[in-house]
């Protein structure tokens, strides 16, 4: 059995299935983006452990699903209390192994792993479903929201525990039983997830932990004909493969993709406020599915706007993401980094201009592209149109609400999109107008864990959130049910 110790922290290299630690005849490498040191060999799964979790979480379906809403929270509010008492630990090791900022990860990031836990479980002890009475027949119909069966997650590796987290907890609380496979890139938080599953004493099968590489255990997941639901978040592109695979078995999804998000500002905005926020999209490096990185300003502030923006860019501390102070930390692989620079060399072969930025730093090792920020992009061109996932702006203006409600929708994705105004009326009618699965008005990133969540376009396919998420994870069942007998 495989253990590591990263920044004191001892996590397991192996996979969690059926309540044991199992490892792979095969590894893959854990390389930390900060200063690309390798972390550790993690156990690479395929077929033979997908099959193996996906047995063992059939095994632990009928009673998990049995123990009903409250008995099923009590297991869940002790595993959300065990992740919340290893907060610490589970931010520093997330820094180490995908370079988010660690204070973010203190702070917020891990403590809000925990309530998409807590959240659901509570959620499914109140979740009713509706009754109609059908007076002319004698009859009622009632929904019943009943567990589905094993769920197939998988993760991306910009928030893995987070977003691990987001899924793990409805698709718990729903009944369901679950084979997560983490990604490749930042594999170690989930791993804790499944020690902290078994500190909790959830039951042996409820949750299991695949590592492995998308294109192997991933794959395998998905395709499985065991599986009842699949619930995905990355990038377009993969939701294809798992799509078609998913399709073989008529296996529901939910898909939580990419983005290209315009953020807008209207000459009557705060503009302390609109700056403050579109200096926020440098956040995580710019790997953030929600990012606004299409920066729309009315014309008439486009100068002092332009100005405040290229001072803030300067500010943006680049560097070691466990340091306070750091704004933009690294990319996630040489890999990625290639293609962040690739996006950037077409946009200003495309005639794109640099106001700042533009390049990584060597200095600091490589991995850390300084934040960019982009002005005279040609429409049309790359640069505008697909999602780079670095710390990359581009800057454009409009004339009036009609233009800037064009320019916002002028994109294949729809997942977000964020606007400042003062104008009540104009927020509205902007708002109703963009095409999008969240308008932010006036703020950035604010959402009750009840409000549906999910993207437009090649965004994503359907909402979670709420009541939405167990629309999804579960079977809705109507019964119709006669309520006297009929005298002849
Ligand atoms: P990715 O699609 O490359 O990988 C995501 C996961 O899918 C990984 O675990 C990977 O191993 C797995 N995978 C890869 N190929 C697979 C296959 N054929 N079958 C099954 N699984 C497979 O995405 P990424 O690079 O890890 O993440 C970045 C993307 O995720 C961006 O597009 C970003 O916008 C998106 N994202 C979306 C949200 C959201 O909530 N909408 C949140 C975070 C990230």
């Amino acid at each position: 059995m495989g253990h590591i110790l990263v920044e004191g922290v001892r996590v397991s290299t192996d996979h969690f299935i059926g309540g044991k630690r199992l490892g792979s005849n095969r590894t893959f490498e854990d390389i930390s983006p900060i200063d690309e040191s390798i972390l550790g060999q993690i156990a690479a799964g395929g077929q033979v452990e997908i099959d193996m979790a996906v047995a063992a979480a059939q095994r632990a379906f009928p009673a998990w699903a049995a123990l009903g809403p409250r008995g099923r929270g009590e297991y869940l509010k002790r595993f959300a209390d065990v992740i919340e008492s290893h907060v610490e630990d589970l931010a520093a090791l997330e820094t180490t192994d995908n370079g988010s900022l660690l204070e973010a990860s203190r702070l917020r990031v891990m403590k809000r792993s925990a309530s998409n836990i807590r959240f659901f479980a509570d959620f499914a002890e109140r979740l009713q479903g509706e009754t109609w009475d059908i007076a002319a027949s004698n009859a009622r119909n009632t929904v019943l929201y009943q567990p589905a069966g094993v769920t197939a997650i998988v993760t991306p590796w910009n928030a893995p525990m987070m977003l691990a987290s987001w899924r793990v907890g409805p698709a718990l609380a729903a009944g369901n039983t679950v084979v997560l496979k983490p990604p490749e890139w930042a594999p170690l938080t989930c791993s804790l997830l499944a020690e902290y599953a078994e500190q909790a004493g959830l039951p042996v099968g409820v949750l299991n932990v695949v590592q492995g590489l998308g294109q192997e255990a991933g794959a395998a997941l998905v395709a499985h004909p065991g599986i009842r639901r699949i619930a995905f978040t990355g990038s377009p592109a993969t939701a294809r493969s798992i799509g078609k695979a998913a399709a073989e078995n008529l296996t529901p999804v939910s898909f939580e993709l990419g983005g290209k998000s315009p953020l807008i500002v209207f000459a009557d905005a705060n503009l302390d406020t609109a700056v403050a926020t579109a200096l926020d999209q440098y956040d995580n490096a710019g790997q953030v599915c929600l990012a606004g990185t299409r920066l729309l300003v009315q014309r008439s502030i486009a100068d002092q706007f332009m100005e405040r923006m290229r001072a803030g860019s300067s500010k943006a501390i680049l560097g070691d993401p466990r340091q306070a102070g750091t704004v933009v930390g690294p990319l996630i692989t040489r890999v990625h980094l290639e293609r962040v620079k690739g996006f950037v060399q077409r946009a200003l072969q495309d005639g794109a201009r640099l106001v700042y930025g533009g390049k990584s730093s060597e200095q600091l090792g490589g991995l850390y592209f300084e934040p960019t920020l982009f002005i005279d992009t040609p429409a049309g061109s790359e640069i505008l149109k697909r999602e780079v996932f670095g710390p990359v702006l581009t800057f454009q203006t409009f004339e009036d609400e009609e233009e800037a409600i064009v320019m916002g929708n002028d994109t294949d994705y729809g997942l977000a999109a964020t606007l400042f105004t003062s104008s009540e009326e104009r927020a509205q009618r902007v708002s109703a107008a963009l095409n999008a699965g969240t308008v932010w008005i006036n703020c950035f990133f604010v959402r009750d864990l009840g409000a549906p969540f999910g993207g437009n376009k090649q965004s994503g396919i359907g909402r979670e959130g709420g009541q939405w998420s167990f629309d999804f994870y579960c079977d809705v069942k109507t019964v119709c049910h006669r309520l006297r007998t009929f005298q002849a």
